[in-house]
């Protein structure tokens, strides 16, 4: 590409990120300055349609005024008491919360990761105090091609040899079951489960949308064999699939609930595990923590992001979210057979396959951003699309067009 990341002060950013970062990113070539709504702005002034939204951390947008508003207040007020003492906002909080998902209690912590690491110790401890399972033998079953972190545990049952080559030895007691096959999961239960763990749709795979019937049937299995269904709704919570929980939406609750990315509205890290008392009261005083997990100014934007997603809110963000994936869908329905494979969808959230023989994902998010338009690629020629739920109808046929574009130019 000639006319993407030729700008002076791209280069001289890009210069500074690869000799001090670690490489651990390949970023495309954009550097933001600013940004609002579902606009960014690079340091050279141009401006693109953030169609990633921080992997749905933001998506709410860049800089919602409710959220601003809720930050910039907390920071006069005070931001961090650590849990040693109490906040004012730490109790509202986990109460709205709990609320919202319909469970008695919120283990706030910081990254999806800390979300998910909480959530498996979580189960474990409940496997041994209240299933009965003997010490040190549980087990946790999980699904190929999800994605739930970085830490050691995390990646010790991650199918992908990017995220574990060179990370061992590996945290034991996970089973790994193909996704979206419930005899597979039925079969790989043993005495010794005490929890599945799942995203109720499979982001960084690509979107992946189980069969129907999937989750309902995972929940049938769980209360059978007596073990935990934790949802991994990190990514699909909150609003992305047009609901605030992707499993409510398929008429599912799951026993726990693991949330992060866009509870802390783009602002701040902010996760929380969202279970009954029966199970998150496995945790007594001392037994795990965070020094910024439920932080007051954590905690104030979070309760921003839980009005905005309340019936008491403005509504219509989960509404939106649900009418903008049907535009998408038509649209995208049109470049079946043109340049794209398949297209997969839950909401305003889509994965969409590229023809191979035209480029690999990443070459079309290098194309899309000389048009104006921020998508990362996952996996091979898979590009996803996840735009804050904020954009509207013409932005969104503005990211399809220009990805019908794209395909053109590279047939
Ligand atoms: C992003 C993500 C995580 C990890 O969140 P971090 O904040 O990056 O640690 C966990 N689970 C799912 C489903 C995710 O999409």
């Amino acid at each position: 590409m000639t006319t993407i990341g030729t700008g002076r002060a791209t280069a001289h950013h890009e210069r500074l990120v690869d000799g001090y970062s670690a490489h651990n990113y390949h970023p495309l070539p954009v550097v933001v300055a600013e940004a609002a709504g579902a606009w960014v702005t690079d340091v050279e002034g141009r401006r693109y349609l953030d169609c990633l939204a921080g992997y749905s951390a933001l998506n709410f947008g860049h800089g919602h005024p409710a959220l601003v508003a809720a930050a910039h207040r907390q920071l006069d007020r005070v931001t961090l008491t650590s849990r040693a003492f109490g906040n004012d906002q730490l109790g509202p909080f986990c109460a709205e919360l709990a609320a919202l998902v319909g469970k008695q209690q919120v283990l706030p912590m910081n990254t999806g990761a800390e979300a998910v690491e909480s959530g498996l110790k979580v189960a474990r401890k409940w496997g041994y105090e209240v299933k009965g399972v003997p010490e040190d033998r549980a087990r946790i079953v999980v699904a190929a091609g999800g994605f739930h972190g970085r830490t050691i545990s995390i990646v010790s049952f991650s199918t992908d040899p990017d995220a574990r080559g060179g990370f061992g030895p590996f945290t034991p007691g996970f089973d790994v079951v193909p996704y979206g096959d419930p005899h597979a999961l039925r079969a790989a239960i043993t005495p010794d489960t005490v929890a599945v763990l799942i995203e109720p749709v499979q982001g960084e795979a690509g979107v992946v949308v189980p069969p129907a019937g999937y989750l309902a049937a995972v929940r049938e299995i769980c209360d059978r064999a007596g073990v935990l269904f934790v949802a991994d709704e990190v990514q699909s919570g909150l609003g992305r699939t047009g609901h605030v929980l992707a499993t409510r939406g398929a008429g599912v609750d799951a026993d726990v609930y693991l949330l992060g990315k866009a509870l802390g509205g783009g602002i701040v890290p902010l996760s929380a595990v969202v279970a009954d008392a029966a199970v998150l009261g496995v945790l007594r005083p001392g037994q795990h923590g965070s020094t910024f997990g439920g932080n007051p100014l954590a905690c104030a934007v979070g309760r921003a992001v839980i009005e905005l997603l309340s019936d008491t809110g403005p509504r219509g963000m989960l509404a939106a979210a649900a009418r903008l994936g049907e535009v998408a869908a038509d649209r995208l329905a049109a470049l079946v057979g043109h340049g794209v494979v398949a297209v997969r969808r839950s909401g305003l959230w889509a994965g969409i396959d590229v023809d191979p023989r035209l480029g690999s994902g990443r070459d079309v998010a290098e194309r899309l951003v000389s048009r104006g338009v921020l998508v990362k690629d996952t996996h091979g020629s898979t590009i996803r699309l996840s735009p804050p739920l904020v954009v509207t109808d013409d932005e969104v046929a503005l990211a399809v067009d220009a990805l019908a574009g794209v395909l053109a130019e590279l047939r």
